[in-house]
């Protein structure tokens, strides 16, 4: 860091949103810079988020077929056990495989990667202050960047409770629940969202006692009532213990782990645990960012405030992925970062919100796209719902996988998809279809007529259109 540079643009955070946008932007033409504090990238989802959290799901389900399910397929074994350091170690192998490969792309686009924390310094400068390996400061001096335009990706952090701070070990948030060094005997998970319900079921999967307490009526109120209502159902039968309308109004630190005071019909006023996982939501983050002095505007919740083509009341200022409104996903700051990298080149860059899935990574699977029954009846919309059980479906018999089902919502007028809703076994890959469906406006009968294999799961699909269609083409 002993020279300054001059870019086209600064990317400040290296995670899906500023790295897919920094390469992009050089794929067009810009001389691009971008600088990520935390020794590696990928942000959140590759060294926090999605990655990890993924390769724990897979592998704790493995260790929970072989314990309780192959013997139904005929597969014997015995002498089961689990060894937990194996798995981290394998998932670290992912993590660092996938973050070495950004390395690559990045020099293979030719995009100056700055192991750094990122300030702005004015409308057209980024001082970067050198770290280490693990993201804490480096003794090397500063170095400023000069550019003509500066890319906001600094992602999300986990929310704390004011009375359960993280300490990573009993009291953790996401980030300490991938990487707990042996399986709490009481595992109490405070919201009920994606993330709490995800690594819920990793760690119960894995011999924990598990507890979701959320303070709403529902766990997952954003799915569509009648797919929450059955996925909870099929949490509660694994095992998971679930515990809505429950408010945790503080927390006493015991020798054993914690206890925490609570407000609630169904767990009584405490719960006892020796890991608290507080997964209450995340906030956009932008500390040191410098976003006052450079006259950046942030909303009532500290995101940062962009127009449609995602530069701020700064003109030569953008801002992409978590720290800005819309879904806090990896797949929706990726879209983010191209297209706010082709406005940049002189293109026209633009995402379509409606057609952004969602995926709860459990088994079985949840996935959604578009709007759901309760959004259509709030909107006055008239609909028309097609379902099709996995239950009847020939694939997920052969897989003995029959929890679950495909819903999709259509225009009673048009016959045009609103919405589709899985739960099934592959759901997280099976909602492409929906997306491309909604992407290009297909009516449901235009999926009811095309040919799917068979047999697979898709299959359910093509018969939840069939459903749907009032011209009898369904045959349930
Ligand atoms: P981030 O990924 O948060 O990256 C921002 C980067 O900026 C960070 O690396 C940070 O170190 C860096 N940074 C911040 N400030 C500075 C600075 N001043 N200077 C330099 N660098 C800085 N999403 C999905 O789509 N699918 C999933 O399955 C999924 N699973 C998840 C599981 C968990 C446990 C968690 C926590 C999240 C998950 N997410 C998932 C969400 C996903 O990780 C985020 O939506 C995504 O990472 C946001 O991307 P981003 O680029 O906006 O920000």
């Amino acid at each position: 860091f002993s020279t300054s540079a001059s870019h086209d643009l600064v990317v400040i955070g290296g995670g899906p949103g500023g790295y897919v946008a920094a390469i992009r932007a050089a794929q067009l033409g810009l001389k691009v810079a971008c600088v990520e504090k935390r020794g590696s990238l990928g942000g959140t989802c590759l060294n926090v988020g999605c990655i990890p959290s993924k390769a724990l799901l897979h592998a704790s389900h493995l260790y929970h077929e072989a314990q309780h399910d192959f013997s139904k397929y005929g597969v014997k074994v015995s002498g089961v056990e689990l060894d937990l350091s194996t798995m981290m170690k394998q998932k670290g192998t992912a993590v660092t495989g996938l973050t070495r490969g950004i390395e690559m792309l990045f020099k293979k686009n030719k995009v100056d990667y700055y192991k750094g924390s990122g300030r702005i310094e004015s409308a057209t400068s980024v001082a970067v202050a050198p770290t280490v390996e693990n993201g804490s400061a480096s003794n090397a001096s500063e170095v400023v960047l000069n550019t003509k335009n500066i890319l906001i990706a600094t992602g999300s952090i986990p929310t704390e409770l004011p009375f359960l701070k993280f300490d990573e070990k009993t009291v953790v948030s996401s980030t300490g629940a991938l990487s707990l060094d042996k399986v709490p005997k009481k595992l109490a998970v405070v919201g009920g969202g994606v993330i709490g319900l995800e690594l819920g079921s990793v760690w119960a999967r894995l011999g924990a006692e598990v507890t979701v307490i959320e303070a709403a009526a529902r766990c997952a109120p954003f799915l569509d009532e009648e797919i929450g209502d059955q996925f909870v159902k099929i949490m509660k039968k694994q095992g998971l213990n679930i515990a809505t309308n429950t408010k945790v109004l503080g927390a006493d630190r015991t020798a054993a782990g914690i206890k925490l005071k609570l407000d609630s019909k169904d767990l009584g006023d405490s719960l006892e645990a020796d890991v608290v996982l507080v997964s209450v939501g995340r906030k956009p983050f932008t500390g040191g960012l410098g976003l006052e002095k450079a006259g950046v505007e942030l909303d009532r919740q500290g995101r940062v405030v962009v127009d449609s083509h995602f530069r701020t009341k700064v003109p030569s200022i953008w801002a992409i992925g978590d720290v800005i409104a819309g879904p806090m996903l990896a797949h929706k700051a990726e879209e983010d970062g191209i297209a706010a990298a082709e406005n940049m080149a002189g293109k026209a860059g633009h995402v379509n919100y409606d057609t952004v899935p969602n995926v709860i990574y459990t088994f079985p699977e949840v996935a959604w796209v578009g709007k759901s029954e309760q959004q259509l009846k709030a909107e006055g919309v008239k609909y028309r719902v097609g379902k099709f059980p996995f239950v009847a479906n020939s694939r997920a018999r052969t897989n003995d996988q029959p929890d679950g089902l495909v819903k999709v919502v259509v225009d009673a007028e048009t016959d045009k998809l609103l919405g589709m809703h899985i739960i099934g076994s592959l759901a997280g890959e099976q909602i492409a279809e929906g997306v491309l469906a909604l992407e290009y406006g297909a009516a449901s009968e235009d999926i009811a007529r095309t040919c799917h294999a068979h047999p697979t799961l898709s299959e359910a699909i093509k018969e939840a259109c069939m459903n749907s269609a009032a011209n009898g083409l369904s045959a349930i």
